[in-house]
């Protein structure tokens, strides 16, 4: 092995790509790029290399054809990616069921296992799964590696992770609680115990990973023992366009009285519901413009959004009983000050206290927004799913 090996990760969605060539060493993000439109004849794709931007237009197949499409950027750019010292191709992969409690190397054995967890994450794993085949035939000669969304919650505790069902169905179907945004969930506790200089096994936290998609854990001595969402990512909290918890009765409701069928309340819930449901927006940014200007919808739809979220910041402490320090991260964590102030308003009587001045201070450094005397640290953390991939990726071909 090199003395500088990059690893390129690769997130593939069902019409875009999203790549880095990282150095996991130093963490140095070499490249970044990004495939849309995959599947139509307007795709564009833009790539951004040492302060340079290179971008390109026109019709893109599949996710083959956008890898293709990379790696002319990456040519432009003036780097041959077969040339460097490409160790692994890291992907994330949503869902690793019940199976996948580690990365793991990408064979035919690994990606057929994939493969029939699809019906658990129709939306993922199969478009997760078509980056990998891509890179497989392109780039044979490189290990792939797949990082999962779930495995920093295969072992939940039983209790955490049982839905209260029949529990012979539940079995035959998979049902469980299987946790979602697992990669940034143990990046961020790892570098919360690291900036609170203490070893991650003697550390309780609360993490909330508030982006467009949204979930809270709680982790005990650097172990996930509870998490807010469920089978599929739709549970929880309330997110950009999901609508997390809701009376499930409101399925089977809406399909008698509405005239909707499973797939149009499945979309609805998924792509239509949560802040987006509410007040039509689902970007924080303009929400909170909005509710400047007045906008009683925007102004429910954050009430909402914040209610949820203390809901879930009570149960997690309840479940750790001692917490050390409760972590904001991901898009709406690390840069909404005002959602982190309301999450933990009124909370001093549990020795949580937000220092407004620190609070205000934006930065893309891990920062403690508590006053130092504080009984229990509010920090934010950036996370970085990418370089967390990289790693894992790196980790794993040194292993073997
Ligand atoms: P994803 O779940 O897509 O990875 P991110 O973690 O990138 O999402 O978060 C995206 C969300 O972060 C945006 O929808 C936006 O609501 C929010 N966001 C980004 N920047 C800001 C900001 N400066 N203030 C408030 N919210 C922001």
């Amino acid at each position: 092995m090199t003395d500088r090996p990059v690893v390129l990760v690769l997130n593939a969605g069902s019409s875009s790509l999203k790549y880095q060539l990282v150095e996991p060493g130093s963490g140095e993000r070499i490249a970044t790029g990004i495939v849309e439109r995959i599947g139509s004849d307007d795709a564009s794709a833009r790539h951004e290399q040492a302060g340079e931007t290179v971008e390109s237009h026109g019709a893109v197949a599949d996710h083959k054809d956008a890898l293709h499409t990379a790696l002319d950027l990456f040519a432009q750019a003036g780097t041959d990616l077969r040339s460097t010292d490409l160790v692994a191709v890291g992907h994330r992969v949503v869902h690793g069921g019940r199976r996948f409690s580690e990365p793991v190397v990408l064979d035919d054995e690994a990606v057929a296992a994939i493969d029939d967890l699809s019906s658990l994450a129709p939306l993922h794993n199969p478009v997760n799964l078509a980056g990998v085949r891509a890179m497989r035939e392109i780039l044979p000669e490189v290990p792939q590696v797949a990082v999962f969304d779930t495995a920093f919650f295969h072992d939940l505790p039983a209790h955490a992770a049982t839905y209260a069902i029949d529990d012979e169905i539940a079995r035959r179907y998979d049902i469980r609680r299987y946790g979602f945004h697992g990669t940034s969930h143990e990046f961020v506790s790892a570098a919360a115990a690291d900036f609170l200089g203490r070893p991650a096994s003697e550390v309780n936290l609360v993490v909330l990973h508030l982006g467009n998609g949204a979930s809270a854990s709680a982790v005990r001595g650097g172990r996930a023992v509870d998490t807010s969402m469920g089978l599929t990512p739709l549970e929880g909290l309330v997110m950009g366009t999901r609508s997390g918890d809701l009376d499930p009765a409101i399925v089977a409701y809406l399909e008698r009285v509405a005239d909707m069928d499973v797939d149009a309340v499945d979309t609805m819930l998924n792509k239509n519901a949560g802040l987006k449901g509410l007040c039509g927006e689902n970007d924080f940014r303009t929400i909170t413009a909005w509710i400047e200007e007045g906008d009683e919808r925007a102004r429910l739809a954050y009430d909402v959004y914040i209610h949820r979220l203390r809901r879930y910041i009570g149960a997690y402490m309840v479940d750790l009983g001692r917490v050390d320090a409760i972590v904001f991260t991901a898009g709406v964590g690390e840069n909404a000050a005002t959602v982190r102030a309301d999450a933990l308003a009124g909370l001093e009587g549990f020795g949580i206290r937000v220092d407004p001045d620190a609070n205000a201070i934006r930065s893309h450094d891990a920062r403690r927004i508590s006053p130092d005397d504080a009984p229990v640290a509010v920090l934010v953390v950036p996370t970085d799913e990418e370089l967390a991939i990289a790693r894992k990726a790196l980790e794993l071909v040194r292993a073997g």
